[in-house]
């Protein structure tokens, strides 16, 4: 069913085809101990307005992806003060054992890195556990730029430059992969972009467990950041297409249409990127900041095909899913978004 996808072809760009993901972002709780100025989603823990998604309600959000087709959900949420690994052990333990075919694509490090305060344990012992309860691979949100100086000035209570890139040091030292994220256009210089381009770099050379790159450029509607003017398309594409040169250990470059909109995410292919990244079927952080695209498959498809390439559907891991994605797949998809949804727009890639 599926075919591994060859590194050297996409390194040297000569494949006839560009890739995108089909998955569902499941945001398991919006209650976080940390305080960033960027986001819009999360809730203290005395807030009223904080919750828990119940299992059942997760469950069926999974039944919802798989009957369309999917066969991965990106699992992330705030960093809880109560949850023991157990918790998160069970969760995963559910999910296999009604979805065992599902990867878990879930828990990014500025959430492992919390389990292991929480729990004391160390990231080797909390992810070793949750990869045997069924964890997949990880989420490479939380990342920002990864600089303190930056990091301090608009995060508090989160992980800072050396343990995010430790928990995924350790991960990959498992035998995991993960993906590398960058949020830029905020507090930060340019030259502070080079350096958490270099940090991933150099991470990369160590143990060749990113699978792929995605930046995009901060969202500061309804932040507490509203007063920074969004980066435009220009900067997103340089700055794309820097990271494409800069990065030349990682296989794979996500377009990120989800703050660019569809022509400037289709731009992004131009511009270093390989792959469209993943059609969405819920998302609540970057949503609730104000952002607005959203795409159906066929735009998608449709986005890569303008420019000459067969659009082609992917795994979490990089690997093309062999059969062709039925146009029909597409209807299902959009009946699961809410009307209100259907033109706002979603991002994978939020903690
Ligand atoms: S970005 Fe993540 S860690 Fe930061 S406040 Fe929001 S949910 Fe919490």
């Amino acid at each position: 069913m599926i075919a591994p996808l060859n590194v050297n072809d996409l390194l040297g760009k000569s494949e006839p085809y560009r890739t995108y993901n089909i998955d569902r972002n499941i945001n398991y709780t919006n209650v976080c101990t940390a305080v960033c100025d960027f986001c819009a989603f999360y809730r203290s823990p005395k807030s009223p307005e904080g919750y828990v998604l119940e299992r059942k309600v997760l469950l069926e959000k999974i039944q919802e992806t798989v009957d369309i087709g999917g066969e991965q959900i990106l699992l992330q949420g705030g960093l809880h003060p109560d949850f023991k690994i157990e918790w998160y052990e069970e969760l995963l333990n559910d999910i296999k054992e009604h979805f065992p075919q599902v990867n878990v694509h879930g828990f990014s490090p500025p959430e492992i890195y919390h389990f292991s305060k929480v729990n004391k344990l160390s990231l080797r012992e909390v992810l070793v556990r949750l990869r045997a309860a069924g964890l997949g691979s990880l989420p490479g949100g939380g990342a920002e730029i990864l600089v303190d100086r930056v990091r301090k000035q608009i995060t508090r209570g989160k992980v800072l430059s050396d343990d995010w890139l430790e928990v995924n040091r350790v991960w990959h030292e498992l035998g995991g992969r993960s993906t590398a994220t960058m949020m830029f256009g905020h507090v930060e210089t340019l030259a502070e972009r080079i350096e958490h381009l270099d940090r991933l770099r150099q991470l990369q050379d160590e143990t060749g467990g990113f699978t792929a790159f995605i930046c995009w450029t901060f969202q500061p509607e309804h932040t507490d950041m509203s007063d920074i003017a969004p980066a435009g398309a220009h900067e997103y594409l340089k700055t794309n297409a820097v990271a494409r040169l800069y990065l030349d250990n990682f296989a794979n470059l996500q377009s990120s249409w989800v703050t660019q909109g569809l022509k400037i995410g289709q731009m992004g292919l131009l511009y270093g990127a390989n792959d469209m990244g993943s059609l969405m079927l819920e998302e609540n952080v970057v949503s609730q900041a104000g952002t607005v695209h959203h795409l159906s498959l066929e735009q998608i498809r449709g986005a890569i095909s303008d420019l000459g390439y067969q659009p082609r559907q992917r795994n979490v891991f990089y690997e093309l899913v062999e059969e062709p994605v039925d146009e029909a797949v597409d209807g299902g998809i959009s009946s699961l978004l809410p009307q209100s949804r259907q033109n706002q727009h979603p991002l994978p890639i939020v903690n």
